[in-house]
């Protein structure tokens, strides 16, 4: 059984080698949708029963992670004119180890929510998939077989 929930956070950031407007700093509303993977837990008289895992679960997990990325500038470790710009402000950044496309941002958002969900339920709930939209037209997505 799999189960969806979408989150919804602001971001910054910039592609420093594109040949074109994505080299500027801007910023997007992104839409992650996290899809789980498990089974339906049967255990009788429990909050749980019937689900694969309560929703509520599912937001304060993510969340742990996802809240750090909120309303912050994601920029790129080879980024040094960024960096050292960042460092200057009292703004909020995320260092991300690859340039911050959406591509790499579903990765790096795959790499800390794997560990997260797969620790607390001892791999009996998976993440079966993440996209992640950049624009209204635009995701990627990581898919776990
Ligand atoms: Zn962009």
């Amino acid at each position: 059984m799999q189960i969806t929930r979408l989150f919804e956070f602001d971001s910054g950031h910039r592609i420093p080698n594109h040949n074109s407007k994505c080299r500027n700093m801007h910023g997007h509303r992104y839409k992650l949708e996290l899809t789980l993977a498990g089974k339906i837990l049967e255990t009788p008289d429990q909050s749980f029963e019937g689900m694969v895992l309560d929703f509520a679960d599912v937001k304060r997990l993510a969340l742990q992670f996802l809240d750090m990325l909120d309303h912050a500038f994601l920029v790129w470790d080879g980024d040094q004119q960024l960096l050292d710009f960042l460092a200057t402000t009292d703004s909020k950044f995320v260092v991300i180890p690859y340039i911050p496309t959406v591509e790499n941002l579903v990765k790096f958002i795959d790499e800390h929510l794997q560990p997260v969900f797969a620790q607390t339920y001892n791999d009996s709930l998976t993440i079966k998939s993440i996209k992640l939209w950049e624009t209204p037209n635009c995701f990627a997505q990581i898919t776990h077989e």
